[in-house]
């Protein structure tokens, strides 16, 4: 029996040396975590998972729907995934051990590239007469999936206002709540369409998908986070940047609507070796026309500003590539 297991072994051994020889390299399987189906990750992991495993020979890289940034910095803190896309506040608190990290500091996280602006977009039906964060106070607000980026800034948007979670022991103390759901983005959208919710928060590239969804058949309201809220909040926390979503973003959007953003970045594994994450950037970099394409954010992918605000080391894979093109 025993030397049968082994023989067998040794023929895998043999079929897999095979395959090795035949391709002539070894099969390197790269997994990118990305997020829901109805945000911005999961078409642009997607599309940069299919260019990797086209032009890089012997790279099989796969996307995967996730709950998101803080789901996807421990999936490849644990190895369980080679590269990611992640919100630049969550890797930041990631890689520092501090806020949700404080006991499990993610240390193996490696910075590949920054690329493009996520926006905090809390969105309502204009019949539910919510004007302003504070409305949402008593109300059933879907805060993100769990595991999410875009939960972490609704609580800390809430609690700026005296706002916590009803439910949880998240309340901490706070005088006002929410009945809060740990939605995804798909999930939001066909609860907040069916009167079930009151409204969703959603940090993510405009327009997205999910947001559309629901401005194709209802009339779409976006709560502002006012400039001076904005300031409050980047006093806290560092990572919001006051921005404005243009006019007509959205089917019946016929105002801008000032809120903040945080920047979407893609992170990968400091044990990964220098030569593939040197591909994996090179090939991004070189094909930029694939993300262009993938989503309308993929326009604000650019070299020059690739390592812009990165927060945390870069993989020297990634470096080897910036250097050589002088990006600094
Ligand atoms: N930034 C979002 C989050 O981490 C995900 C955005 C997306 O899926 O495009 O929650």
């Amino acid at each position: 029996m025993r030397s049968w297991t082994r023989w067998l072994a040794g023929l895998a051994g043999v079929v897999l040396l095979a395959a090795g020889v035949a391709t002539g390299q070894p099969r390197r399987f790269v997994n990118v975590a990305t997020g829901g189906t109805a945000g911005v990750y999961f078409p642009l992991g997607s599309a940069l998972a299919r260019l990797w495993t086209e032009r890089i020979p012997g790279v099989q890289a796969t996307a995967q729907a996730t709950g998101a940034s803080v789901a996807n910095v421990r999936l490849l803190q644990r190895g369980e995934v080679e590269v990611a896309l992640a919100q630049n506040d969550i890797v930041y608190y990631a890689f520092n051990g501090v806020e949700m990290f404080s006991r499990d500091p993610q240390t193996r996280l490696r910075g590949m590239a920054m690329l493009y602006p996520e926006t905090i977009q809390i969105v309502t039906l204009r019949q539910k007469n919510i004007n302003s964060v504070a409305d949402l106070a008593g109300k059933r607000v879907a805060v993100g999936a769990p595991g999410s980026g875009t939960e972490v800034n609704a609580r800390q948007i809430l609690r700026l206002y005296d706002i916590g979670y009803a439910q949880t022991r998240q309340t901490h103390g706070l005088p006002r709540t929410v009945q809060a759901d740990f939605l995804s983005f798909a999930e939001a959208a066909d609860q907040l369409k069916d009167g079930i919710i009151d409204a969703a928060f959603l940090t993510a590239g405009v327009p997205t998908a999910a947001v559309q969804d629901i401005a194709a058949t209802r009339d779409l309201k976006i709560v502002p986070i006012p400039e001076a809220v904005a300031s409050r909040l980047r006093e806290r926390y560092p990572y919001y940047t006051p921005v404005v979503i243009p006019p007509n973003s959205y089917r019946g959007q016929g105002e801008p609507v000032p809120t903040v953003a945080v920047m979407a970045m893609l992170v990968t594994r400091s044990d990964l070796p220098e030569d593939l994450v040197y591909e994996l950037t090179k090939t991004m970099w070189e094909n930029l026309s694939v993300l262009h394409q993938a989503h309308a954010r993929g326009r604000d992918i650019r070299l020059e500003t690739a390592r812009a605000g990165m927060p945390l080391p870069l993989h020297a894979g990634a470096l080897r590539y910036y250097r050589e093109r002088g990006v600094r």
